[in-house]
This record gives structure tokens, sequence and C-alpha cells, in this order.
């Protein structure tokens, strides 16, 4: 009853039209700041969504992803975006996640280990992966599998915290969560990417796009949207495989 009541309080303060996330579809006076230290216009105040999470919910519904029929894989869900594929109706949705003691994790989220993907290869049309390989001690065997059980033709988000330095910042002798804060940004990220994080999926066998959806809209809708300004949509995509020659 009381989360009810706080709910509807919250609801009228926030009335307004200033703002609209397009996971939960409802407007609002603003974004709420979120992050340490916080970002200002980050946080959707009905579903939680972050900048990164609408920027991703956007593209899927450019590309009217994913469609009846598809298999899509989620790796570590947000919740908002969770809850926007699960009402997708017809598709077959698979959530999973490291799990870790101490956490709880929506239902229906398989424990996974995305260096060892418990599926057939080709499976997923559609694939999301966001801020998940930089806590990945072996990446590149992540890359590798991801890209293994993607079908070819699908497409994979890929998001990673990543920083304007030419080179990935990586030292598995940083294992003190201070330093590693100081050096990669947060206290359980093994490393910082840089401007070579897409060239590191190419090598596991992604066709890359990198996209910054902030530059291509409309100013208003950045901020409607609230988007952040120099994010990048990562973008991976198996190549459909070539006609078989006939015997
Ligand atoms: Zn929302």
């Amino acid at each position: 009853m009381l989360n009810i009541l706080k709910r509807w309080l919250r609801d009228r303060a926030l009335r307004g039209d200033a703002v609209h996330c397009p996971l939960c579809a409802r407007s609002a006076v603003a974004f709420l700041p979120s992050g340490t230290p916080p970002r200002p216009h980050a946080l959707c105040p009905f579903c939680g969504s972050l900048e990164r999470t609408r920027m991703m919910g956007l593209a899927l519904r450019q590309r009217g992803l994913p469609k009846a029929g598809q298999h899509v894989l989620h790796v570590a869900p947000d919740r908002s975006l969770r809850e926007q594929l699960r009402a997708t109706p017809g598709i077959t949705y698979v959530a999973g996640d490291k799990k870790e003691p101490g956490y709880t994790y929506p239902p229906g989220t398989i424990d996974l280990d995305v260096t060892a993907l418990p599926f057939p290869s080709d499976r997923f049309d559609l694939l999301i992966c966001s801020h998940v390989l930089e806590h990945v001690p072996d990446d590149r065997t992540a890359m590798r599998e991801l890209y293994r059980v993607l079908r070819p033709g699908g497409l994979a988000i890929l998001l990673v915290p990543m920083s304007d330095r030419p080179d990935t910042d990586e030292d598995p002798a940083v294992t003190d969560p201070a330093e590693r804060q100081r050096r990669f940004g947060q206290r359980d990220h093994v490393r910082l990417y840089g401007r070579d994080y897409p060239d590191r999926l190419r090598e596991a066998g992604f066709l890359v796009e990198v996209e910054r959806p902030a530059t291509t809209l409309p100013a208003t809708d950045v901020f409607r949207y609230g988007l952040k300004a120099d994010e990048d949509l990562v973008l991976g995509t198996k190549a459909a495989a070539s006609p078989r020659p006939r015997p």
C-alpha cells in the first residue's frame, strides 16, 4: 500500500512532457541524476533506464527488431530493456548473467559464463551484451563465443565503457579494487577499452559498425530521449552464409 502511495506521489510530481522514455513509453518533467559522480539527465524515474539503455531501445525500434520468430540473447539484462524485449510477441527470449552470491536476478535469468556459452552455433538473431566485457578477464574468448552463437545475418549490440585513448589499457596484475577504480573507472573492471575496441571485435569475426546516435538525431530528440552526446552504439554482425555450391 505504501509503495502504491509513493509511486502515485512520484508520478504526480514528475508529470510533464519535457522528456520521454522510449522503453517504458512514459513522459516526465526530467530524467533524474544517476552514477558516481552523478550525471544529470540520466535515469528514467519510471523504469530505471539509463542513457545507453534508451539508445539501444531506440536503435532496435528503428530497425524493427526483434521480429516474431526470432531468438534473442540478452546478457546481463537491464530491467527496462528486458521488459521491452519480453513484451515482443512471438520471440524466444533468453536472459543470462554470471550469477554472483548476494545478488538477485530477474526470474528466468540463467547462469551464464560468457566465455563458454551453452548454446549451439548460429542460434540467435539478436544478441545484446552491454557493459559486460569490461568485467571479463578473457574478453577475446567471450567475443568469439558471442560471435559463434550469432546467426549469420543477425545483429549484436556490444557496448562497453570506451575512453578516447587509442589503445585499451589492461593489466591482469591490477587486482586491487581501488587501483582498478583509478585506472579502469570501476572497482570491478579489468580494463579500460580505447578506440581499438571495434578492432578487437573484428578479430573475433564480427563485421563492426560504430554509430553515434546523438550526432544523427535532431538535438531536440537527443534531449527528449536523454541520450549522451558522446555515446557510441557498437554493432556487430555476422556475414550471411554464402550459398553452398551445388554438388
Ligand atoms: Zn522509462
